[in-house]
């Protein structure tokens, strides 16, 4: 069920049928080397996100794309958002979606550039009392079942790579440009941080320092039917964990029971 498709009349039962779960659909607006559109993580978030509601019914949250991708600024087409406002815009979001009924918030991330930002916002959730909890499901990528584990032929895949475009190929082809992919080693990390990535020293300008195109990969051994597999096996592992956040009673109760501890 997705939110914009709702009409007014009709949204108390949605919340109802999708016992009270709102999946937030996280991504950005970047580049993704020469070959993907600038909303590759859009669009792959909002399918895995139409096939895990079909699975487990849900309220799907419009596309929402202001998130962490200041290091893809340089690039043209990208859009970033301060680190300030990121937040502040965030908190007000998932505010208004509880007040709307759906007090289960569960952010499906599509852009790895948000994976600091997403555990940080659900530590933060402790900063003040709120009538929500926000659910950050991160299910092991192979599973028992997985149709996919086996079939990726590159070992070096991060962005815009064998994963991403056989998951564009499989639903949006049309936006593929297959004959843009380089075949001179461009998504090979350059390793010009290497010395401190080496002794486990992280710093922000890393993924600059190693992939300052945009290209983490290489997108040729590409499938549509790859990226098919892809998202089968993905939403089923997210449906599990969202079946298990719906039971969830214990975070919400948890979470009072600190708050009237804080004071
Ligand atoms: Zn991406």
């Amino acid at each position: 069920m997705r939110w914009e498709d709702l009409t007014g009349d009709q949204f108390p039962e949605a919340v109802k049928q999708a016992e009270s779960v709102c999946l937030l659909p996280f991504s950005c607006i970047e580049r993704h080397g020469h070959h993907l559109p600038l909303g590759t993580d859009m669009f792959i978030g909002r399918e895995l996100c139409r096939r895990v509601a079909e699975l487990e019914p849900a309220v799907i949250f419009p596309d929402y794309f202001f998130t962490q991708i200041l290091e893809a600024r340089h690039t043209p087409g990208t859009f970033g958002i301060q680190p300030e406002l990121i937040i502040s815009l965030l908190e007000n979001v998932c505010r208004e979606i509880a007040r709307n009924g759906l007090t289960k918030i569960v952010i499906i991330n599509a852009h790895g550039g948000n994976d600091h930002l997403i555990n940080y916002f659900a530590q933060i959730q402790l900063a003040s009392r709120r009538d929500y909890v926000v659910y950050i499901p991160q299910p092991a990528y192979v599973t028992e079942e997985s149709a996919t584990a086996a079939q990726w032929e590159t070992v070096v895949d991060g962005h815009a790579g064998e994963r991403e475009t056989s998951m564009l190929l499989a639903i949006r082809p049309a936006l593929v440009k297959l004959e843009s992919l380089p075949s001179d080693g461009e998504g090979m990390p350059l390793g010009r941080l290497k010395q401190l990535g080496d002794q486990g020293t992280y710093v922000g300008i890393w993924w600059y320092a190693d992939h300052p195109t945009h290209y983490c990969g290489d997108g040729r051994p590409a499938t549509a039917e790859k990226g098919e597999a892809w998202f089968v096996d993905r939403s089923r592992a997210l449906a599990r964990a969202l079946r298990t956040i719906k039971d969830d009673k214990d975070s919400r109760r948890l979470q009072d029971e600190f708050f009237s501890k804080v004071g």
